[in-house]
């Protein structure tokens, strides 16, 4: 079956994503999508953590006013849901607190992109470190991400270091992290969010649904809330490869990914 929703997105209001807002609507539209979350970076973590502002702010202004046009605009043809990615750091925590009582959205991605101070997009954050030290610095802050104060939905990307690590073998094993990986799966069970299933990285093999044994670990402990999203900069990327991510929650006992809308996850069948 197709897939037509996607929770994970960007638009030129993220530092770098492609698309104008409306572009990603109407290219989302064309595809016959009933559901699209433009999650823009808002990046919190870097405008308070020394070293980080080369990376642009997002102007929350200027997209409350045009999203809220572009959803009433939309309304009879795709839901459109207001989202937005949080860069996670605790010293950004009154930040975002900031940011969610002036701009309320419909779902907000808790992600961790920066780790002991580094953007793991950098190189120099893995030649500094081991691969144990660096991915146990990573599961730690994705742990503590899940304590944030602020009302978020769901953890991004979990594995995301995976993506960008220098190492000849880049996986992150469950069994490597057990004890780790855990916390974080029980805390996001007993907060009630939902984890994520991100297909950006699809090409690299060495994420979360390559391997579900993460997956199937959450089911365990009683995960329920999933999400799928294609993490798109570009919207030809939209949805891509969720009929494969669908599979692998559906083998791991999942029989429903959720969309949210205002904060409330609502069910979409995976095997229908
Ligand atoms: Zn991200
Ligand atoms: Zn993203």
């Amino acid at each position: 079956m197709e897939y037509l929703f996607d929770t994970h997105t960007h638009s030129d209001y993220s530092h770098d994503g492609v698309p104008p807002l409306e572009t990603a609507v109407l290219a989302a539209v064309n595809k016959g999508m009933k559901y699209l979350a433009v999650t823009d970076h808002c990046d919190k973590d870097c405008a308070v953590l020394p070293g980080l502002d080369w990376v642009r702010q997002i102007d929350l202004v200027s997209r409350k006013r045009e999203m809220t046009a572009l959803k009433r605009k939309y309304a009879d043809r795709i839901v459109l849901a207001d989202g937005l990615e949080y860069g996670y750091a605790p010293e950004a925590d009154a930040l975002y607190l900031q940011v969610e009582k002036e701009y309320p959205s419909d779902y907000v991605i808790n992600s961790v992109h920066v780790v002991e101070g580094v953007d793991i997009y950098m190189r120099e954050f893995f030649d500094a470190r081991t691969k144990k030290q660096a991915y146990t610095a990573y599961l730690e802050a994705v742990r503590a991400s899940v304590d944030a104060p602020y009302g978020y939905d769901a953890i991004g990307h979990l594995g995301y270091i995976a993506r960008k690590a220098t190492y000849p073998d880049k996986r992150l094993l469950y069994e490597d992290y057990a004890d780790l990986v855990d916390e974080i799966l029980k805390a996001v069970v007993e907060k009630g969010k939902a984890l994520e299933i991100n297909t950006a990285s699809k090409g690299t093999k060495c994420d979360l649904y390559h391997d579900p044994t993460i997956i199937k670990r959450y089911k365990s402990l009683g995960g329920e809330l999933v999400t799928i999203g294609s993490d798109a900069h570009d919207p030809s990327r939209f949805c891509d490869d969720f009929e494969n991510a669908a599979a692998v929650l559906v083998s791991c006992g999942f029989r429903y990914a959720f969309v949210y809308e205002n904060h409330v996850p609502k069910a979409v069948a995976l095997d229908k």
